[in-house]
């Protein structure tokens, strides 16, 4: 492969196409499979073999790949009940969850970002962006801290409110998975006092933040069981974790179902 080739990002195919990642995602992975595409750093970067034939290709199958858009789809297996709270592990793409609340794994200028804070600031629309203006302009001037979370209205999505919280940065130097599991509990303390009864979760910090699938859902795990025996979020029925990959999905999968609720 030649130095300098260009690249080819899965938000390109998103804009290009008005799609969402996990299409865009499964329309790179079968061009790459064609040999129109190789992958490079990663899943989500590829670089442009022959151009010309992507983007006939792409135009091509455009009307394929928009139809190939699904709602999450249940994962297997998890659909776990405590007393009042049922849990469940689902794939595919959180901005489609049908939830009162969806929980965004932002960073913490809260002004958007890549991964599924992208997604959820592209599915929402420009008021979520302003909203979240508005919350460092007012409550936090210097950026919300890591593991701390804060509630915005939902703009476009179906959920009324997103709820960003911002997991530690291993990258930085952020290593303390308490931080980890404050993201889901001063969440799911958030989605409570708003009033919300079902949530979405992302596998927070489980991207550009470094985070074992492991590590993120034991985090999520712990802050649910130790929530729950202290008699919190009562009012929350429902809780999802909608997740992007197989791997993070059968993890997540294998840490909650092992419970005893
Ligand atoms: P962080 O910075 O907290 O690591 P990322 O956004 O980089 O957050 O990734 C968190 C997780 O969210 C990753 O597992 C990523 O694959 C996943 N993800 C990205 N986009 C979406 C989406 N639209 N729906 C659900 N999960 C997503």
């Amino acid at each position: 492969m030649e130095v300098g080739q260009p690249v080819v990002k899965v938000g390109f195919v998103e804009r290009i196409l008005g799609v969402n990642q996990v299409t865009a995602q499964r329309a790179l992975s079968t061009l790459a499979k064609r040999g129109l595409l190789v992958e490079s750093s990663g899943r989500s970067r590829y670089r442009i073999w022959r151009q010309p034939e992507l983007l006939a290709v792409l135009d091509e199958y455009a009307s394929t790949i928009r139809r190939a858009e699904q709602p999450p789809r249940r994962a297997n297996v998890s659909s776990l009940h405590s007393e009042s709270m049922k849990i469940t592990v689902l794939e595919g793409d959180i901005t489609a969850a049908d939830v009162d609340a969806i929980v965004n794994a932002a960073n913490s200028s809260l002004l958007g970002g890549g991964g599924v804070d992208g997604a959820i600031h592209r599915a929402a629309g420009p008021a979520l962006l302003e909203e979240c203006r508005e919350v460092r302009r007012t409550k936090h001037v210097r950026g919300l801290p890591p593991g701390e979370a804060v509630a915005t209205g939902g703009g476009n999505l179906k959920a009324e409110w997103v709820i960003h919280t911002v997991g530690p940065n291993r990258h930085q130097g952020q290593t303390d998975p308490a931080i980890l599991e404050s993201c889901f509990s001063s969440s799911l303390d958030l989605a409570a006092e708003v009033g919300a009864r079902s949530v979405a979760f992302p596998a927070i910090g489980g991207g550009v933040y470094g985070w074992s699938p492991r590590d993120v859902a034991e985090a999520a795990h712990r802050a649910i069981v130790t929530g729950r025996g202290e008699g919190r979020w009562e009012e929350i029925e429902d809780v999802q974790f909608v997740l992007f990959h197989e791997t993070m999905t059968s993890v997540f999968c294998q840490v909650f179902d092992h419970d005893q609720w």
